[in-house]
Order: structure tokens, then sequence, then C-alpha cells
């Protein structure tokens, strides 16, 4: 079979230029300049075929370049007038809303495109014998060449770039003759598949269907020719556009923050349906955060590498938190937004944050794994019922590490069952509170996950040895702050103006 042979029988049929180098299994680039591919390939460019398409179509041809037919085989999916028309199908949209460098394109085809593509297989096996296979299909699959064809022409004329998680325009497809068409493939299908048909309440055909039963080794070309043409008749509508929807990627945004403040929880704190505490630092911090990336900011789940409690700070270089951010109208932040979005954070006077970026989602892996491997660092207030005395200091200067068995605290066995577990402390130091004998500033650190109140007073013996136990004199805990989290992640960034400056 002569390439040209194929090229003079598809003409023949109706079939575009387009979809004509589909089934000479043309590659990427060749689609951009379609004249020159078929030279290549010592092919007559037919001048007078317009219904073709080409990347850079010139300026100076205009009403004649008017659609002269439709193609029989690809029903107009790759001609110029479609490009326009999709291209404006998105910008009557929301596009105009998203404020993404990157689109990604998912098209759904009517199942009518299927059956052409099947209809056209038969007819070269028709015309060139088995040279056609009949389980592999003789062109570029159209899902594929929308990818290679049509994907890079939207990406330009759009100005943006092609990423998969980027802004997703879904564009839904239709065409006149779908209905009945697919009618004719459900009789069809009873024909073809007769004891599927009988074991089956109701065959749903879909397009996985069509894809992987239709093939001409599956189903003979005279029992699909009673139902359909071969290869298929022209048309006189071209595929329309249904419905395009718009999907924003989805965007993470990680920073650290401070707790400054022992009255605030870490998420809503609701009990029996009323709020405990009015504010949280989740709320907190999607309020001033959100609203730049997202319409709905009830959509964002806040994440974080731990959590404290609320009567307990968080200092230091705070903790890692990042917020997932579905359907985002926008996909970057500047440093100077970034920057006003810390200092609102900090007017809460209860949080404040730093390091606030976007981050690629890959690296929501920080926070969601190895938390039970991570130290974490310390510092507690703890008061005696009597002076400290060198003996107590010297047993609270622990370097080396030691283990601890520990039960579920009371104050949280209505939502954790009742466990012992073994937990690492890997050191502790006290030092005596200037002004207050009786009191003691203690840094510990732990295994990730280790209650550190319990871990002080002992709570009973549930927690042994505790801080209590060793140095053999009851001990409470006043105040704690968590001064260190052992992540070093997401990396420094400096939002503040005078770094803008310089
Ligand atoms: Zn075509």
């Amino acid at each position: 079979m002569k390439n040209q042979d194929l090229v003079d029988f598809l003409r023949s049929c109706g079939v575009c230029e387009v979809c004509q180098l589909r089934y000479l299994k043309a590659r990427g680039s060749e689609y951009k300049d379609i004249n020159e591919t078929l030279r290549n390939l010592d092919i007559k460019v037919n001048e007078t075929v317009e219904n073709g398409y080409s990347s850079t179509p010139p300026d100076d041809q205009p009403a004649k370049k008017q659609r002269l037919t439709i193609c029989s085989t690809c029903l107009g999916l790759f001609s110029e007038d479609f490009q326009k028309d999709l291209l404006a199908g998105i910008l009557n949209s929301d596009f105009g809303k998203y404020d993404c460098q990157t689109i990604v394109l998912a098209i759904s085809l009517p199942m009518i495109l299927q059956l052409r593509q099947l209809a056209m297989w038969y007819a070269l096996q028709r015309k060139f014998g088995p040279i056609i296979d009949a389980n592999n299909p003789p062109d570029v699959p159209i899902k594929e060449a929308v990818k290679l064809i049509l994907h890079p022409i939207i990406c330009e004329k759009l100005g943006k770039e092609y990423d998969p998680n980027g802004l997703m325009i879904s564009v839904d497809l239709r065409h006149k003759l779908e209905e009945e068409e697919v009618d004719k493939l459900v009789k069809l299908n009873k024909e073809a598949f007769p004891y599927k048909a009988a074991h089956q309440k109701r065959i749903e055909i879909s397009r996985g269907l069509l894809e992987k039963q239709y093939q001409p080794a599956k189903v003979k070309a005279d029992t699909f020719e009673k139902y359909f043409q071969i290869p298929s008749p022209t048309v006189e509508e071209p595929l329309e556009l249904k419905t395009i929807e718009l999907q924003g990627p989805l965007v993470c945004v990680a920073g650290r923050y401070r707790k400054v403040n022992r009255e605030i929880s870490h998420t809503p704190w609701v009990l029996n349906g009323q709020r405990v505490m009015e504010d949280s630092i989740e709320e907190i911090i999607i309020r001033n955060v959100g609203a730049h990336f997202t319409e709905k900011p009830e959509k964002i789940i806040f994440m974080s590498s731990g959590r404290e409690d609320v009567d307990v700070r968080c200092l230091g270089k705070g903790r890692p938190f990042v917020l997932e951010i579905p359907n985002s109208i926008r996909s970057s932040l500047t440093k100077e937004q970034a920057h006003k979005m810390e200092k609102a954070v900090d007017e809460s006077g209860k949080v404040s944050i730093v390091n606030l970026q976007v981050v690629a989602r890959e690296e929501l892996s920080h926070i969601k794994t190895g938390e039970e491997q991570k130290k974490k660092f310390y510092r507690a207030l703890c008061a005696l019922k009597e002076p400290v005395t060198v003996e107590i200091l010297e047993k609270l200067q622990i370097s080396k590490s030691f283990d601890i068995q520990q039960k579920t605290p009371i104050r949280v066995l209505h939502r954790r069952p009742l466990h012992t577990r073994p937990r690492t402390i890997y050191s502790v130091r006290a030092r005596v509170q200037r002004g207050n004998p009786q009191a003691l500033i203690v840094d510990i650190v732990t295994q990730a996950g280790t209650y550190i109140k319990e871990l002080v007073h002992g709570e009973f013996g549930r927690t042994t040895p505790s801080l209590s136990s060793i140095i053999g004199k009851a001990m409470d805990i006043q105040a704690l702050d968590v001064v260190g989290i052992d992540l070093e992640w997401p990396p420094e960034v400096d939002n503040s103006l005078s770094s803008l400056n310089t």
C-alpha cells in the first residue's frame, strides 16, 4: 500500500488533511505544517482541499477559506472553525477569573467519533486487504491527536503553558447524530455480543467498551454494516461545544506558624454544637490567606506537622503548616502579597506566620509522613511544693535518652483508645526560675506523640518513669511551650518589605 494510494482513498471518503496525517501515523510536530509533511511523505498536495488545518492561517484569505465539507472521520474536530469556536467558548467562560499560568484540556468526545474511526478501519481493510491489521487501529487515535494538535494550539492562543496540574478546561462536545447512532449501536451490540447481552440486565455502552470490544477482529464488518455505513457518509453538521467547565488547580500554600496565645485552639473547637472558643489557628490563617486563592475558603484543608493543646504556645521557628486549596483561581503568590498576609495574621495577636509560600503538591509528604519519627522540643514551667535543691536539679540534667511507658492520659480517653505506648525522651535540662525557688524551667526533647504534661507529673503512675518519679517529689506543670519542631520545611523565605527593596 503506497502512501499516495492511502491518501487518495481517504480524500475520496471526505477525510480532512489532519486525519490523513493521522492515518499516515504522523507524530508530534509533523502536524504543524501539514503540506510540508505531506510533501516529505511524497504525497501530492491537494490544493483544492480547504477543510484542513494549519497552525498559522494567512490573514489575507478571507471569504475563500470557508468550510466546504466536514471531515467524515473527525467531524470537524481538527478544523480551524472548531479551533475558533473552542477558543471563543473558553474566553466566554469564567476563564478570565483564573490567574493561572498553566492549563490542561480535557475534551470529552461523543461516541459517534469512535464509530466513525471504526467504519474507516473496515473500509481500509476492504480496500487494502490484510495489510490493515484487525487488532491495531490504522490511525493515531483521536484522543492522542487532540493532545498533539489541539493542545499546543489552544495553549499558544491563550498564552498559557501545558501542565497536567494546571487549570483544567473540561470541554463536552455533542453532535446532532449522536443519539441516533448510539441507538443503532445498542442494537448492534445485542447482535455482536449476544451472550453478554442475554446475561446483563442493562448494557451500558461506554467509550471504554467501544475501544476494547469494537475492532474488526471482534466484530465482523458485515454485522457492523447492518447498522452503519462503511465508510461513514458525509455529514451536514460539525461537532458542537456542549459545555465548557473550569476547574482551577489544587494549590498548596505552606508556612510556619507560631502560637503566641494560651487561649486559642488549633482547629474550630465545637462541643455539643456550641463553640467553646470563638476562633482558631486554622480559621485565622485561612481567613487571611484564602481569599487570594479562592471564593470558597470553606473548601480549604488546613494541615500541620502535629499540633499543640489549647493552653500550649508554639514558639521558636514555629510549626510547619500547609493549606490545600482546591479549584484555586490563582496559583502564585508574590512576596509582597505574602508579606501582607503574614502581617494580617500577626495582627490577630494570637498567631503569627512566616515563610508563607506556594509549594508543589508533592511536598505535602513532608507534613503527612514520618510524624512518629520526629523529635519535639518543649519548654515546661514546673512547680514543686518545696524549694528546688541541688540534688533535684542534678537529677533533671539528663543527656542520655531513655524510654518511658505512657498510658493514654485520662483527659484524652474520650477520643483516644486506651493503650500503653513506649516513648523515647532524648534529653531533659532543668534550671530554677529566677525569683521563684519552687519553680523549674525544664527543656525537654521527646519523640513525637509524647504527652508532656503527664511526663512531668506522672498522672498517678500512668506514665513511668516521669520527671516527678525521677526526683521522688510531687511536681506539677504550670505552662508549656513548644520551642522547636524537627522539620526543616518549608524552606525559609523572607517576605518582608526590606527584602523586596534589595
Ligand atoms: Zn478529520
